[in-house]
Formats: C-alpha cells, sequence, structure tokens
C-alpha cells in the first residue's frame, strides 16, 4: 500500500468570489475565499456587520453554537455564521489550511446542497504551498460517544478514514454505508457532488417555524410520502444519502482545526453527534497528539519513512 500525507500548509492562490442563497433565511448570499497566512487556519468574517461588532469566527470545534439543523459558528444570538459545514469538508478535504471566509450574511451559500461548488472553484484557483508544516490530530486511542440510538468512534488509524452508516425506516434510504480513506480525490469523485436531503413533511414543518425559507429541489433531494424522489434529475450516486451524511462529517470534524488522522465511525449520525463525538475526542488530551510529522510514506514492507515532498499529495488509496 503506498500513502503519503502531505506535509504543509496550503492556501489558496486567488481570491473565490461566489455568490448564492442562504437555505434558511431565503436570502442572496456573497461569500469571498481570500488566502491567508500560514497559521491562520479557517476564519469566518461576517462583511455586513459594522465595525464595532466585528469579530474573527475561527473555524474550530469551541466555536460551536449550535448543531440543530446546520453546523452554526459563533453565537446564535450575536454574531454568527450558519450552515459552514459543506464549504469546511470541501477546505479540508482539498488541503486548504489557511484562508478568510468574508461572508455578508448570517450563513454560507447552499449552492446546490452539495460542496461540489466550493471544489470547483477551488481547484480552479489551485493551491500555494506555504513552507510551514501542516498539523494533524492524531488519534491516540478509541473514543466512542452515543447518544440514544446513534454512536459516534474514533479509532487509532494510520490515514484519515470515515466509515459512516445510516439506516432509515423509509425503503427509499434504508441502511447504506460508505466506507473510505478521505483524499482529494475520494472527496471530489465520491462525497463533494452528494446533496443534502430531507422530506416534505419536515421541509413544511421548517417553513412554518421561519426554517429553511431557501429550501429547494436546487439544493435538496426531497423525499416525499416516504418513498418518492421529487427531484426530477434522480439521484447523483445510488447511495446518495450515506455519501451526504459522510460529506458533513468530513467537514463537522474539520472543526478540529486540523485534519484528523484516525478512523470515524458513525451510526445514524448527524451535526450534532458529530461535534460531541469530536468534543468527547478533545475533552481528553491523552485521546490524541498533535503531529506534524509529515509527509510520511509507508512502504510494501511495512516501514514508516519520513519523505521530502514538494507539493500535497494523497496517494489515491488501492485497497
Ligand atoms: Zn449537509
Amino acid at each position: 500500500m503506498g500513502l503519503t500525507v502531505s506535509g504543509i500548509q496550503n492556501t489558496i492562490a486567488a481570491r473565490i468570489d461566489l455568490s448564492g442563497v442562504g437555505v434558511h433565511s431565503g436570502k442572496p448570499v456573497s461569500i469571498s475565499l481570500l488566502p491567508a497566512d500560514a497559521d491562520t487556519g479557517i476564519v469566518f468574517q461576517r462583511s455586513d456587520v459594522a465595525p464595532e461588532h466585528q469579530k474573527d469566527i475561527p473555524a474550530i470545534v469551541s466555536s460551536v453554537g449550535a448543531t440543530d439543523l446546520c453546523t452554526v459558528l459563533g453565537e446564535p444570538a450575536g454574531v454568527h455564521v450558519m450552515t459552514v459545514e459543506h464549504l469546511m469538508a470541501a477546505l479540508i478535504a482539498l488541503h486548504v489550511d489557511n484562508v478568510i471566509v468574508e461572508v455578508d450574511s448570517a450563513e454560507v451559500p447552499v449552492m446546490d446542497g452539495s460542496s461540489e461548488v466550493f471544489v470547483d472553484a477551488i481547484d480552479q484557483v489551485g493551491l500555494v504551498g506555504q513552507h510551514r508544516p501542516r498539523r494533524y490530530l492524531r488519534v491516540l486511542k478509541e473514543v466512542r460517544f452515543d447518544m440514544g440510538p446513534c454512536w459516534g468512534m474514533f479509532t487509532p488509524n494510520e490515514t484519515t478514514r470515515f466509515e459512516v452508516e445510516i439506516d432509515f425506516d423509509e425503503p427509499i434510504i434504508g441502511r447504506q454505508k460508505f466506507a473510505s480513506n478521505l483524499t482529494p480525490d475520494v472527496f471530489r469523485k465520491e462525497l463533494s457532488r452528494a446533496r443534502t436531503f430531507g422530506f416534505m413533511k419536515d421541509v413544511e414543518r421548517y417553513w412554518a417555524a421561519g426554517f429553511a425559507l431557501g429550501s429547494s429541489l436546487d439544493n435538496s433531494v426531497v423525499i416525499c410520502n416516504d418513498n418518492n424522489i421529487i427531484n426530477p434529475e434522480g439521484l447523483r450516486y445510488t447511495d446518495e444519502f450515506v455519501r451526504h451524511k459522510t460529506l458533513d462529517a468530513v467537514g463537522d470534524l474539520a472543526l478540529a482545526g486540523a485534519q484528523i488522522l484516525g478512523c470515524f465511525r458513525s451510526y445514524r449520525g448527524g451535526h450534532k453527534l458529530n461535534a460531541l463525538a469530536l468534543q468527547a475526542l478533545l475533552s481528553d488530551t491523552s485521546n490524541y497528539e498533535w503531529s506534524d510529522v509529515s509527509p510520511v510514506s509507508r512502504s510494501s514492507a511495512g516501514r514508516v519513512e519520513l519523505m521530502a515532498v514538494k507539493s500535497p499529495s494523497f496517494a489515491p488509496e488501492k485497497s
């Protein structure tokens, strides 16, 4: 098995400007991704807030204010940014370590309900290496978090790996599992296009409560009567539902502030479970260690070697 972990921090090579609709507000939103210095991390800024109320909202787990319908960073009653997970997934999966995200509203635009637009935009401008080591969060022992019938678990692993399982009563979804190492190419091809999904009965309830006002067939797979997909184009992957749940987990765990070297398994998970499982991992410093010992290559003989590589790359998973 060939395995290479990139070793240097990256930012985007040029500014990215995107606009869309906020899935909860239903209002137009513009975001700009700006190149940032090494060790900045991913930092959100609200460009619509008066200067005296401006503050940086770092995309780390201690900023998480709510996880009910989407992941909210900042103070829910104050300066915050909602629905960060699909953008965060694209950034961490493509190895963008440092970027400032300016948003002129309280939420990141939903685009098509997946990470595809963010991935395409990042790939179009490319990355710049920053000659500083990337930091990884290496899982040292098993950490499990239970929430009713749902659970999430981290186990030590040499790569970043996700094994996500869902189990819905509705037969059109049923039981689905997605398991893979996370590499930029796996994310691009297998996960980034998987869209948010929801049930018509829930959408009507959200609308009545003033949520999901921007939700539409342009940004969600909508299921009606438990067994019909309303979207005329159908599904992008036969198991698009579990792939989207995996995409969400990639984005939620990005709030560790670094790529996790370990395996994350979950059963019937969601944003809340992902956030609580991550907090459980981080709650005890004997569960993990920070590591910039990379890139690491494990030869076919199983020997670990340090390698000097100039540009970040993940070898494709060949197992
Ligand atoms: Zn999502």
